[in-house]
């Protein structure tokens, strides 16, 4: 894999997280542990998922707004093992995955810093919010990405919940329906000044897109140029759940520069695949 030009982390590391983190992974060390992916014993991700993790790059193009598209790029599909060690990073606190998904971040972030603009890219994690950090002790895509060697910038977050919602912990994302995810989605605010920045947006899985939308929108606003999306997984194109006509990541050049876009469903343009596209389907 080519060397990524996405930012490394200044040192030292601020003591408060590292120690929470420090202690999230010593807990996980002690209690025993199964392999996220296929539940074999004493192994935080056994050799044979681990090897299914290795990263299957794509790209799409993601419709902020009219006129504004941006390549959006995801280092593996949101399925099988990579499904379940990032859910068992982010639901049950199992941290000690996160080196394991290094690689397929990594990957996502070598094709997005690869295009027009992005170079010296600020590395901006989509917000989450302030009741899922207190009820994890961590923001899972800042943690996934300094455990793979990078500096994020914190340049966006969300508005606390209502009471309302928050009071019904349950209902989180994995539970919820496409359309009850994008009606509860809150617009980010912009708390860093990103004027006149490149930057490159990252999130862990990306589905409708429409997280990484927001996101770009409130920083496009803010004055900053938006060079790319990335995302360690992407969630497979089924009816209802993703509208992302995803393509093998060679063939992103082609699908910016010269593919005709054939309609347009919800807030993603859709577009004929090329025969260099492999297709990729649940
Ligand atoms: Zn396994």
């Amino acid at each position: 894999m080519a060397p990524h030009t996405a930012p490394r982390p200044p040192t030292p590391h601020r003591w408060a997280r590292w120690v929470r983190e420090a202690l999230l992974d010593a807990a996980a060390l002690v209690a025993p542990v199964d392999c996220a992916g296929c539940g074999a014993p004493d192994r935080a991700l056994c050799p044979s998922c681990r090897a299914l993790l290795a990263p299957l790059p794509r790209t799409a193009l993601l419709e902020v707004r009219p006129g504004l598209r941006i390549p959006l790029t995801a280092g593996i599909a949101y399925d099988d093992v990579a499904r379940a060690a990032i859910l068992a990073l982010k639901e049950d606190g199992r941290t000690e995955l996160a080196r394991a998904l290094a690689a397929p971040l990594l990957a996502a972030l070598d094709l997005a810093y690869a295009q027009p603009g992005a170079a010296g890219a600020l590395l901006v994690p989509v917000p989450g919010s302030a009741a899922a950090l207190g009820r994890r002790g961590f923001h899972p895509v800042e943690l996934l990405a300094r455990r793979a060697g990078l500096a994020t910038t914190r340049a966006l977050e969300l508005a606390p919940e209502a009471p309302g919602r928050a009071a019904h912990p349950a209902a989180s994302q994995k539970h919820r329906t496409l359309a009850e995810r994008t009606s509860a989605r809150r617009e980010p605010r912009v708390t860093h000044d990103v004027d006149g920045r490149a930057v490159v947006l990252l999130d862990d899985v990306v589905t409708s897109g429409a997280t990484l939308r927001a996101a770009a929108r409130a920083l496009e606003r803010a004055g900053a140029a938006i060079a790319g999306c990335a995302a360690i997984a992407a969630t497979p194109r089924r009816v209802g759940e993703s509208a992302i006509p995803w393509g093998a990541a060679a063939a992103v050049s082609a699908c910016i520069d010269d593919a005709p876009a054939t309609a347009t469903r919800g807030t993603v343009t859709m577009r004929a695949p090329t025969t260099s596209v492999s297709s990729w389907k649940a």
